[in-house]
């Protein structure tokens, strides 16, 4: 199979910029910011590659993974706090997380319902960016679904705000709508298999809940373990599917501190199950935070596993679209965005 590959991103991406937070008994500054797209993009410039600008594909493969009350408070959420007669901060962030249903009437009432935690706050210009990350991701998808002669069948998509802790209808971790699942989802109409690997730093629990009784889609993730470590709340080996999905929901956490060869016993633990499931296309969720300086680390892996990570996606030979998702150290990110590259072409 011929490798070509194509690039998406949109310049609403960087729109989006939370505020500094409090949790874990402290404040945050935030790591999933703007400045995180400046980097990135400096990448494929470097490297001589084209991005293409993603078009608008539209609502509907949104509203096909996500709960439209909980999409609905995404786009109108800020607009409406902002119309509350109290003096409340520029971005909705309750501080209230009460995951079960409730009556929703008034913006603190449904901010409680769909924010899962205080990392993923609504300003001015979030919606933009988080509606956009999502068209960015379902151009490659589409571009599969339309064009079976033409399509590159490696696509890479900047993903800004990420999605893979995004539930179907809650925020959190920095998330807000699932991209890897709305593409998965939307890939469905011409691939019977639909695999998703995650490599981010983290378990990706919105990923998993959304397939979780699904055998059409594979969910496979190496992550840091998530005893006290975010999400905290999933991402074990025995969370293995439920009814249909059962056994097709496959996690790999890494025990903090894993150094890379560690790393990669686990990444190609991963494959096997993807080979093993017969996957017609691959959804790759890309975290930079693996890197080993990263702030949320919690294994070791050097700007030379990027390269090798790509080169063991490439060798899948299979129709593969990345989403670069989770990654704070700024430093890096070029480079190690520029050595993800390197295997994905060479
Ligand atoms: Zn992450």
């Amino acid at each position: 199979m011929t490798r070509k590959m194509k690039i998406y991103s949109h310049d609403n991406l960087s729109l989006h910029r939370p505020l500094p937070y409090f949790s874990y008994g402290k404040m945050h500054e935030p790591l999933e910011i703007p400045e995180r797209m400046t980097e990135l993009l400096k990448a494929p410039k470097a490297l001589g590659l084209e991005v293409t600008t993603a078009k608008e594909i539209g609502m509907a493969p949104i509203l096909a993974v996500h709960d439209f009350g909980y999409v609905d408070f995404l786009k109108h959420g800020y607009n409406e706090w902002r119309a509350v007669e109290e003096d409340l901060g520029p971005q909705v962030q309750t501080g209230i997380f009460v995951p079960y249903d409730n009556p929703g009437l008034g913006i603190m009432a449904k901010a409680a319902k769909y924010q899962a935690d205080d990392s993923a706050p609504i300003s001015e210009h979030s919606w933009t960016s988080i509606y956009w990350s999502a068209q960015t991701a379902l151009n490659a998808a589409d571009a599969l679904l339309s064009d079976d002669s033409g399509a590159s069948d490696i696509q890479l998509c900047f993903s800004r705000p990420p999605g893979h802790h995004a539930r179907r209808s809650a925020a959190g971790g920095f998330c807000y709508l699932n991209n890897a699942a709305i593409i998965a989802e939307y890939l469905r109409q011409k691939y019977s298999r639909v695999a998703i690997i995650d490599t981010d730093m983290h378990h990706g629990q919105g990923i998993q809940e959304i397939f979780y009784a699904r055998s059409d889609v594979l969910y496979t993730s190496v992550h840091g373990d998530p005893v006290n470590f975010y999400p905290a709340v999933s991402g074990h080996t025995f969370e293995r599917g439920t009814g249909a999905g059962e056994g097709y929901n496959v996690n790999f956490p890494m025990p903090h501190g894993t150094d890379e060869a560690g790393f990669f016993d686990y990444i190609d633990q991963s494959i096997e199950s993807v080979k093993l499931f017969d996957a017609d296309v691959i959804v790759h969720v890309l975290g930079f935070d693996v890197y080993k300086d990263d702030p949320e680390a919690r294994c070791q892996v050097s700007t030379e596993g990027f390269k090798i990570l790509a080169q063991k996606m490439r060798a899948l030979d299979k129709p593969v679209i990345v989403l670069v998702e989770g990654g704070y150290y700024r430093p890096k990110l070029n480079e190690n965005l520029q050595a993800f590259l390197s295997g994905l072409i060479e």
